[in-house]
């Protein structure tokens, strides 16, 4: 999608700090962290949402949280754990159009849901 911040960040046409990339997913920093570990795992495939996910893309959501998880592993997080984070479209909170998920981890989050 010609007009997707995350579509440039997939093309190098954006910059970001990369800490994983292969042919169908990256997971980069968030550019404003609210926690010491805050990065997100992006599909290549430009998804506007969760809530447009199709069935045939089901196994490609599931490595890419099994990849999320590996990474919030390696930047230290196993032990005391974190958040992963899906926001859907505008009641959810959603301002990037292309589906992704965040972890954050690093601090104590609470139980607060937003
Ligand atoms: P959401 O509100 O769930 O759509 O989250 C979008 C996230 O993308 C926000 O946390 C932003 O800080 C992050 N973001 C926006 N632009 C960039 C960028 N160029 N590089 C890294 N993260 C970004
Ligand atoms: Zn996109």
């Amino acid at each position: 999608m010609s007009d997707c911040i995350f579509c440039k960040i997939i093309a190098g046409e954006i910059p970001s700090k990369k800490l994983y990339e292969d042919d169908e997913m990256l997971v980069f920093h968030d550019i404003k962290p609210v926690a010491p570990v805050h990065f997100l795992a992006v599909p290549k495939k430009h998804i506007n949402s969760l809530l447009e996910l199709e069935e045939a893309d089901a196994p490609l959501i599931g490595r890419l949280l099994h990849k999320a998880q590996e990474i919030a592993k390696q930047q230290g997080c196993e032990e005391k754990g974190g958040r992963f984070i899906i926001n859907a479209k505008s009641d959810g909170g959603q301002t990037v159009n292309h589906l992704h998920v965040h972890f954050l981890g690093g601090r104590a989050l609470g139980i607060r849901i937003c």
